[in-house]
Formats: structure tokens, C-alpha cells, sequence
């Protein structure tokens, strides 16, 4: 890819230190709203790879040494980094992946300072192991102890929000870390890394950004990473797994869905309408997101119902509006890449190829949704996009599209729901709409996935776990899932 000159450069983070690539390679980042590069970073080599392990490896010794007090001071001082670079934060995640500026602003970033303190919270709780009397004369007990080198290998679609679910629990947890940004949007992640540089010890936390299909395999396969923990896609799961095979280490793989949202005849129309229309599918991000609605099985008696009113939200310019990114009215942003763009098309494409009904949306590019805008008609934009099908079994039904596609099917019997629900490879999330209580719990002990939502939909938090089932990967980024316990016997 070219690059240009005149923009702002980014370096990584290695052993305490702002470090170019080697050979100070660089790529253009591109602003997806306007489709031009408007930052560059670094284009890591497998060398830079080796190095920012190293790094940690160095580091670890000292730093599981700490207190667990001592590292959480660390972490609170993370979190009260990012609280004063709030705005520049948000601003960078949204040029670099499209996610528009009032949901990252006012959800991202708080999100953020609550994970690092969290893990601030839970740092002595990571090593407290259980005591075990095992005779009058023996006593067992258990110890919880980190793991050493973390790698935590994250996606473009939410950058600053998986380097802390990994670095800040893993870092609590007593591991060093380092983190690979995707190099579709690594900006964010990368000025992070650069403002967090005196926060921890060096080598303590790194932050490298390079082609993952480059250095990712130098990065999961090093003797000394200890744990790799990947969000991404099932195609990248497949890769790690297959370079870790010869020497195995404990994975955890955060990964797609094709999550099902269940309106039952009793659902609060209006209220599941709305999820639909801004958090479920049809999000600020334009459905990229792993969670995302993008099966809305709907009771046959309120499918027309239901239609009509997406369609009157997603019409409405004061609830739905393409613009500038960094605009706080524009509610819903580009897609984040343009091979993610031209996916999508094709997907929606192949969907109505398969048979499928058109609801609404369909269209994309500038010049169609956004023909006033000559700065952005180079972006990656698509409209929110529902399709009707009879059936479950269309591709469009069955794979991840990751944007603003949703597929609506109708069933007649809560069993069908359920059968419906579950008959996809992937487990990540669900919702259920009903305002019968009983038929609510039924459907969340019947679903085959990590989450469920009962009259809400995408509501995460500190205090729950959030991994997937089946397809979805497995583990969490979770203060337990970063340190190990350890078993010993005192025969007094
Ligand atoms: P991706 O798998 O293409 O890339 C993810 C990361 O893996 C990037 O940093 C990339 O550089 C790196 N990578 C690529 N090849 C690699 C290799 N061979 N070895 C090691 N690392 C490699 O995913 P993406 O396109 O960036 O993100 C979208 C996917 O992420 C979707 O499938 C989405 O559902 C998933 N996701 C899941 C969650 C979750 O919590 N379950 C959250 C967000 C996104």
C-alpha cells in the first residue's frame, strides 16, 4: 500500500520505549469515513515481534514480584490516564474505525476507566488461593499465580475496549503483556500504549502494531509467551491454533456470532424496535459488532409490525443520520474497512440472490447515502439493510456478515424459536423479547450461548463474565482466566 507523507506517525510501545518498526516501515491508516489515510503506523516485523516479547519476558519477574496493591496503583493511575485523554481517545478510535464520536465519547471511554479499575479491584483476589485441611497431620492449600507473557492479539472494530479487557485483568493478574492491535486500526491502541509509557514498569506493557498474518505466528509461537488471548474471527482462531500446536499454551478465543434476537407476540414492540434500530444490529457502528442482532426471529402475528416500525426508525433523519463521524448528531458511522465494505455488499448481494425479501436499505457508497457530503463520498458507508427469509438455512442466515445486515424469520411455537435460535455454528449472544417470565427463563436455559438478554440487548459489565460457546470461542478476559493455581501439601 502507498504511503502518504504529512501525517501524523505513530511507533510502538517495546520495553518502556516509543519505538519505530525496523527499517522505520510504516502503512497508512485510512479514515473510513472519507476512505483517505490520515495517520501511519508501524508495519512490525517478525524481529520488532520478538523484541516486545523479550521485553515482557524481562519485565515479568519484577513486576509479579509487586504487591498486588502496588500493581493496582499502577492500574488506577491507567484508568486516570485515560480519563483526562477522554476526548483525544474517542476522537482517535473514531477517525481510525468509523465508530461515531458521541457513542465513543460517552460510551467507550467510561467503559474503559471501569474496566482498568476493576482490575485495579480485583488484583488481590488473583492470587488468593484456598486453604485445604487434608489430615490432622497435612494441610493443603492452593496458589494462584500469573501466567508470565500474555499476548492479546485484538480486532479494528473495537480497539481500546479489547486492549483493556486483556491488558487490564492480565496485568492485575501479575503477567507482563503485549498487545497486537489489528493493523486496520491500531492508532488508538497505539497512542494509548504511548501515553501509558511511564504508567508501568518498562517491559510491563507493550503495544506493537504490524500485519497479523505476518508477525502473528512469530507473536502465538514464541517459547516464551505464555497465553495468547486472540478477539477476532474463526479464521484467525484457526491459525493460532494451528502455530501453537507443536508446543501448546492455554488460548483464549473471543470470536463471531450470529446471534438471535427472539420477539415473542408479547414483546414491547416499540422498545425491541428501538434495540434493533440503535444497540442490537443497526449500532453506531454500523453492526460491527460481535454481539450483534443479526437473526431477528419474530412471532409470525407481529412480523408486518414489527417491519413497519424499523422501517419508520430508520427513516426517521432525527434518530438515523449518516455524517462526519466526529459530529456528535451523526448517529451511525462508515464500515470500518473497505474489504470489510466490499464483504458486505456482496453479502447483502447474495442474500437477495438467495431469495430473500428486501425490508429495507440496500444501498451504499457516498454518493448514494450521502450525495450533500463531497468529503465523504469516498467513505465506507452502508445503509442498515433488513431482509425477510423463510427460512434459516440462506448463507445470510448462517454466517457472520458483521455490519448492518439483519435477517427477519418468522416462527409460529416457542420451540421453533428455540430450534431456530440454536441452529447456527456460532453461541456468542442472544436476545429474548416477552413479557411473560417464565417463557423467559425457559428461553435462557434453552439457548446455546455465552449471553443472554431479556428485554435489553448487548448489556455487558465488569461484574459478569462475556465469552462465547461452540463457534464463539471459549475463555473470558476475566482476572481468573489470567492466573493459574497451583497446588501444595504440608505434612506437618
Ligand atoms: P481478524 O481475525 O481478521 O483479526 C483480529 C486480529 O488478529 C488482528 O489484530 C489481526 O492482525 C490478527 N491476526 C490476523 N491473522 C493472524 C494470525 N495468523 N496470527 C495471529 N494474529 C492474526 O478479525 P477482525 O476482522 O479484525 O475482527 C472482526 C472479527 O472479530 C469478527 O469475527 C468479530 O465477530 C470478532 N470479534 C469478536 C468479539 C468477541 O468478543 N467475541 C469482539 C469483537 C470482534
Amino acid at each position: 500500500m502507498a504511503v502518504s507523507t504529512d501525517l501524523k506517525e505513530y511507533q510502538n510501545l517495546i520495553g518502556g520505549e516509543l519505538r519505530a518498526a525496523t527499517g522505520g516501515t510504516l502503512t497508512d491508516s485510512i479514515d473510513p469515513s472519507t476512505g483517505k489515510a490520515w495517520a501511519r503506523v508501524p508495519k512490525s516485523s517478525k524481529e520488532d515481534a520478538v523484541t516486545a516479547i523479550e521485553a515482557a519476558q524481562k519485565a515479568f519477574p519484577a513486576w509479579k514480584a509487586l504487591s498486588a496493591s502496588e500493581r493496582a496503583a499502577c492500574l488506577r493511575d491507567a484508568a486516570e490516564v485515560i480519563a483526562s485523554n477522554g476526548g483525544e481517545l474517542a476522537a482517535l478510535e473514531t477517525q481510525d474505525n468509523g465508530w461515531v464520536i458521541r457513542e465513543t465519547t460517552y460510551g467507550l471511554i467510561p467503559v474503559l476507566q471501569q474496566v482498568w479499575l476493576d482490575a485495579a479491584g480485583k488484583a488481590t483476589e488473583a492470587n488468593r488461593g484456598q486453604t485445604v485441611p487434608m489430615s490432622p497431620t497435612s494441610l493443603g492449600y492452593t496458589l494462584r499465580e500469573p501466567y508470565g507473557v500474555v499476548v492479546g492479539i485484538t480486532p479494528w472494530n473495537a480497539p481500546l475496549f479489547t486492549f483493556a479487557i486483556k491488558a487490564a485483568y492480565a496485568l492485575a493478574a501479575g503477567n507482563t503483556v503485549v498487545i497486537k492491535p489489528s493493523e486496520q486500526a491500531a492508532v488508538s491502541s497505539l497512542h494509548l500504549g504511548h501515553l501509558l509509557k511511564d504508567v508501568f514498569p518498562e517491559g510491563v506493557l507493550n503495544v506493537i502494531c504490524g500485519p497479523g498474518s505476518e508477525i502473528g505466528d512469530t507473536l502465538v509461537s514464541h517459547p516464551a509467551v505464555d497465553k495468547v488471548s486472540l478477539t477476532g474471527s474463526g479464521g484467525t482462531a484457526s491459525s493460532i491454533a494451528r502455530a501453537t500446536a507443536g508446543k501448546p499454551k492455554p488460548l483464549i478465543f473471543e470470536l463471531g456470532g450470529k446471534s438471535a434476537n427472539v420477539l415473542f407476540e408479547d414483546a414491547n414492540i416499540e422498545k425491541a424496535v428501538e434495540a434493533i434500530c440503535t444497540y442490537s444490529i443497526f449500532t453506531g457502528n454500523s453492526g460491527q459488532l460481535c454481539v450483534g442482532g443479526s437473526r431477528i426471529l419474530v412471532h409470525r402475528s407481529i412480523i408486518d409490525e414489527v417491519s413497519a416500525g424499523v422501517k419508520q426508525f430508520l427513516q426517521n433523519p432525527q434518530l438515523k443520520q449518516f455524517g462526519p463521524t466526529l459530529d456528535p448528531t451523526t448517529t451511525t458511522g462508515p464500515i470500518a474497512t473497505k474489504s470489510q465494505f466490499e464483504k458486505i455488499q456482496s453479502y447483502i448481494q447474495l442474500g437477495l440472490d438467495e431469495g430473500a425479501e428486501l425490508v429495507y436499505g440496500g444501498r451504499s457508497g457516498g454518493t448514494e447515502l450521502l450525495p450533500d457530503r463531497s468529503d465523504l463520498t469516498d467513505g465506507y458507508w452502508i445503509e442498515p439493510t433488513l431482509l425477510k427469509s423463510e427460512t434459516n438455512s440462506l448463507r445470510v442466515c448462517q454466517e457472520e456478515i458483521f455490519g448492518p445486515v439483519a435477517v427477519m424469520i418468522p416462527f409460529d411455537t416457542e420451540e421453533e424459536a428455540i430450534a431456530l435460535a440454536n441452529d447456527t455454528e456460532f453461541g456468542l449472544a442472544a436476545g429474548v423479547w416477552t413479557a411473560d417470565l417464565s417463557r423467559a427463563h425457559r428461553m435462557v436455559a434453552a439457548l446455546d450461548a455465552g449471553n443472554v438478554w431479556v428485554n435489553t440487548y448487548a448489556r455487558v459489565g465488569v461484574d459478569l463474565p462475556f465469552g462465547g460457546v461452540k463457534n464463539s470461542g471459549f475463555g473470558t478476559d476475566s482476572i481468573e482466566d489470567y492466573s493459574r493455581e497451583k497446588a501444595c501439601v504440608i505434612e506437618m
